[in-house]
């Protein structure tokens, strides 16, 4: 039974020049009918209580406050027990008054999109707070009673200099009050501004640099890393995240969403005029037990953690060394792989090379039969 749904808002107020995810500017009138068909699928759906809620998209807080209270109130008889209640927002649109609809309804963690605190790369990008703004945003969130506050930083950008990047970091951890980090290394997609552009990715070596410089520089200040790209101060590590990774059910409501269940996974229609007419619309795809064990394996092991036998077990009925042994032994053997009686995980080599450690798993006919 799925405990955790994710719910898609695909409007945003602007178009950053990176993105390549799916959204589209927002019109009252087209967000009016996008929630008139977000009650029917939840109608249809029939959610089981959910333990964590996450609303992203797009940008939540574009919606006006009252479509962000008509669909946080349809999300009432799923949200009663929920432990987290994520939802995202950009700083120019959170406003007292979203904030107050927020509190109302019970979210309690705010996961902000910053991704840089410099003029010239947040111009480059078509985003428009300054420093400032954003302290002013964190500060205003945690007057209304929300204490877990998440933001996002890209790194990679065209033009940003590793001395950017340090200097935006150590803005974060010595003067934002905050509890968690995502990080984004910036991949530049071809249907994205700056891939029409032509703008190029940045050296891989200096982007390197940049992750292992936040690597180091966040743990100094108390940001323990619990996923390859997201890091937390103790107790905060996003639960709603850990479902994916731990490869649990989840629910994926509203257009471009996607859920996955015992069976496989499906895709909601990323088309709005689709979703306005005729539902989700989903594509379901249906994995073997060979694809869900090397999925479980991928995702869990992109976590500190890594992977718990008894969760494998419980899955899948059947021991992971049963099924992996022999694989598991060699990358031990190479210092890759750490192994206790509980859990597999990768050493700090083995997390930097994760992909070459993923590639023995998934090579790995014979285990299956
Ligand atoms: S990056 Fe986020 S806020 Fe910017 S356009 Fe894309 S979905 Fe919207």
């Amino acid at each position: 039974m799925c405990k955790a749904a994710y719910l898609h808002v695909p409007f945003c107020q602007d178009i950053c020049a990176y993105c390549d995810f799916f959204r589209c500017r927002y019109h009252v009138g087209l967000a009016e009918k996008w929630l008139a068909a977000m009650a029917k699928e939840l109608t249809i759906k029939k959610l089981s209580p959910l333990t964590t809620m996450y609303i992203g998209g797009g940008t939540p807080s574009a919606l006006q406050p009252h479509q962000l209270e008509t669909l946080l109130s349809l999300l009432v008889p799923y949200t009663k027990e929920v432990n987290e209640y994520t939802i995202e927002a950009n700083v120019e649109s959170l406003t007292d008054e979203k904030l107050d609809i927020c509190q109302r309804y019970g979210v309690n963690r705010i996961s902000l999109g910053v991704q840089s605190l410099q003029p010239s790369l947040l111009n480059q990008m078509h985003r428009h707070h300054t420093s400032e703004d954003v302290l002013a945003c964190i500060k205003r969130i945690h007057a209304h009673g929300i204490h877990n506050i998440s933001i996002d930083m890209i790194y990679g950008l065209p033009k940003q200099s590793l001395a950017m990047w340090e200097e935006d970091l150590h803005t974060i951890v010595s003067s934002f009050p905050i509890q968690h980090i995502s990080l984004y290394g910036l991949t530049i997609e071809p249907h994205s501004e700056f891939g029409r552009q032509g703008i190029q990715n940045i050296d891989e070596d200096i982007e390197a640099d940049m992750y292992d410089l936040a690597i180091t520089l966040l743990q100094q200040y108390g940001f323990q890393q619990y996923e390859i790209s997201n890091f937390a101060k103790p107790k905060y590590a996003s639960l709603h995240n850990q479902v994916y990774w731990r490869y649990e059910d989840f629910y994926g409501i509203g257009c471009g969403a996607s859920g996955k269940d015992k069976r496989g996974r499906y895709e909601n229609t990323r088309n709005l005029e689709t979703y306005l007419q005729q539902g989700a619309s989903s594509v379901y795809e249906k994995l073997d037990t060979k694809a869900q064990m090397f999925e479980m394996i991928m995702m869990s092991l992109r976590m500190k953690q890594g992977i718990s036998r008894q969760a494998f077990f419980e899955r899948f009925g059947k021991d992971i060394s049963e099924v992996y042994g022999s694989i598991i032994e060699k990358q031990k053997e190479k210092g890759l792989l750490l192994v206790d009686e509980e859990k597999i995980w990768a050493s700090e080599r083995g997390f930097h090379l994760l992909n070459d450690v993923l590639v023995e798993f998934l090579g790995d006919d014979e285990a299956h039969g």
